[in-house]
C-alpha cells in the first residue's frame, strides 16, 4: 500500500534504552570485549613465516612421489591420473624391463589444478604417490606450477613419517578403524549381487 513503511518492527523486536540508541557506548562496550580477549586469551597465530608451522602426519600437503635408491617408486599405472578429481597428473611411460616392467618416462602435476584431496595417494597401489608436509608454494608465473619429476621425486626417507602413517592408517574406511558398513562398501555389495546372481542360476539349472 502506499505510505506504508518498507522496515515496520516486529512484535518480538527488542526495545533499545537510551544508552544503546546513541550507538556509541555499545561500540566501546564491544572493543573492550575484543581487548580483554586479546589480553586474557593465549595467542593462536602464527608470526610466519619467522615462525614455521609443523603440520601433523595426516596432513594433506603437496602430493609427490617417491624415490627409491634414486629411482621413482612409481610403476606409471595411470591410476592417480584417472582419480585426479582436477584433472592435474599427467605422465608418459616408459619399458623398463625387469620385474618393474615400467617407469614414467616423465610425470606432471599442475599445482593450479590439484586440490589436496589425496585421491592420487588413496588409489596408488604402490605408495609411490603420497602427500607431504609442505604447504608453502608461490609462483611467478602459471608454467612454474607445473612440478616434473625433479621437483616431484624426494626420497623415501625424508617421507618417512607419511609413509609410517599410510602403514598404519590407509583404508582403514574398509573395516579396520570405524564400525563396517557392507552396504557401504561398493565392492561387496557387487560382489553379493553377483553371489546372488550365481546362487540363482544354480536354482534354475
Ligand atoms: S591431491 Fe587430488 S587434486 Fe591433487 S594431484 Fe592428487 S588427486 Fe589430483
Ligand atoms: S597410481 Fe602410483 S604407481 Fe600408478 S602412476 Fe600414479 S604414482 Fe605411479
Amino acid at each position: 500500500m502506499p505510505g506504508t513503511p518498507v522496515n515496520t518492527s516486529s512484535a518480538n523486536e527488542r526495545k533499545l534504552n537510551f544508552w544503546e540508541k546513541l550507538y556509541l557506548p555499545e561500540v566501546f562496550k564491544g572493543l573492550g570485549y575484543s581487548f580483554r580477549k586479546m589480553i586474557s586469551e593465549p595467542s593462536y597465530t602464527f608470526e610466519y613465516p619467522e615462525e614455521q608451522w609443523y603440520p601433523p602426519d595426516n596432513y594433506r600437503g603437496r602430493p609427490v612421489l617417491v624415490e627409491e635408491e634414486g629411482k621413482p617408486r612409481c610403476v606409471s599405472c595411470n591410476l592417480c591420473a584417472k582419480a585426479c578429481p582436477p584433472m592435474a597428473i599427467s605422465m608418459q611411460s616408459e619399458d623398463i624391463g625387469g620385474a618393474k616392467e615400467r617407469a614414467p618416462q616423465w610425470f606432471e602435476i599442475n599445482m593450479l589444478r590439484c586440490i589436496y584431496c589425496g585421491f592420487c595417494e588413496e588409489v596408488c597401489p604402490e605408495e609411490a604417490i603420497v602427500m607431504s608436509k609442505e604447504y608453502d608454494m608461490t609462483f611467478q608465473d602459471r608454467s612454474e606450477a607445473v612440478f616434473g619429476l625433479e621437483r616431484l621425486l624426494i626420497p623415501a626417507e625424508r617421507l618417512k613419517d607419511r609413509l609410517d602413517y599410510l602403514e598404519v592408517e590407509k583404508n582403514k574406511q574398509f573395516g579396520q578403524q570405524w564400525d563396517f558398513q557392507e552396504e557401504n562398501n561398493i565392492h561387496s555389495l557387487r560382489d553379493r549381487k553377483f553371489l546372488k546372481w550365481l546362487s540363482t542360476a544354480d536354482e534354475v539349472s
